[in-house]
């Protein structure tokens, strides 16, 4: 499921494709961007970022691209010479010399102005980007205890686009984990500690994602559990995936809850419930 890093992830494997290379074809086969296909067609690419789950291809002349994969959307990078076959729906093709880069069954891509950007309808919403070096921890605090979110539950918060941008159903599990925080705890039943702890778990454990590929345990953590016979959906983490096996801490067998239809694995013995209930 791509959260943050995977996006941002995809964006490096992109622009090493795409910037500074001469854009020898474009094609933009979505209904909704076709319109304005004329703004940016075969027009050579300046930069590409991230925001949370959301991608933003800026062409030199101050169009973009903004997309959001959601969960089907799935971008490919192939050498030009290479025939690609795929079922999925194929919404945009951008070719340099050498390769040709795609995005396949997204529905959610937009072409407009990039200085139009922040009035997109999804990035006006969001909060700031969990990866971006402009998140500081002192903002992660900041956040955690403002008025408009120390009250909302920890499993709630750790979706919340508006609340920090990126973060995704993994990534909650494995943050809650590692800074030992109840999922039905709400940072205004937190300690000064606790919210430190907290802060640094969202940025520590979104930065080890996006370094590792989707890793949230260190790489002799993952190597012991795979060794244990451990499927890779559940070796890559400490807590997610891995309900019925034990807690790498404290040996306590790991529990999953449901909040939607979203699943959360936790340790009830290192995850202690603060809040009176
Ligand atoms: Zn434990």
């Amino acid at each position: 499921m791509p959260e943050g890093p995977e996006i941002r992830r995809a964006a490096d494997r992109i622009s090493k494709a795409l910037i500074g290379k001469e854009i020898i074809e474009s094609n933009f086969y979505y209904e909704r961007i076709r319109e304005k296909e004329e703004k940016v067609k075969n027009k050579n690419i300046k930069e590409i970022t991230t925001k949370g789950k959301a991608m933003l291809i800026r062409f030199e002349n101050d169009w973009s691209m903004y997309s959001h994969n959601q969960l089907y959307g799935r971008w490919t990078v192939n050498l030009n010479t290479t025939r690609v076959k795929s079922a999925r729906a194929l919404r945009v093709v951008l070719k340099t010399k050498k390769h040709a880069v795609r995005l396949w069954s997204a529905t959610n891509i937009d072409l407009i102005p990039t200085s139009e950007e922040d009035e997109h309808p999804f990035l006006k919403k969001i909060g700031p980007d969990v990866l971006n070096e402009s998140c500081s921890f002192e903002l992660i605090e900041e956040r955690l205890t403002s008025k408009n979110f120390h009250k909302k539950k920890a499993s709630t918060l750790m979706l919340d686009q508006t609340f920090f941008a990126g973060l995704g159903n993994y990534l909650r599990s494995e943050i809650l984990f590692d800074a030992k925080i109840h999922p039905d705890d709400r940072p205004f039943d937190l300690d000064k500690t606790k919210i430190t702890q907290w802060a640094n778990s969202i940025k520590n454990i979104s930065h080890l994602a996006y370094k590792t590929g989707g890793f949230t345990v260190s790489k002799s953590l993952a190597d012991k559990n795979k060794a244990n016979g451990e499927s890779k959906r559940s070796y890559r983490h400490a807590v997610f995936m891995r309900n019925k096996y034990e807690c790498l801490d404290c040996k306590s067998r790991i529990e999953r809850k449901w909040y939607g239809k979203r699943k959360l694995d936790y340790c009830p013995s290192c995850q202690i419930q603060r809040a009176k209930v």
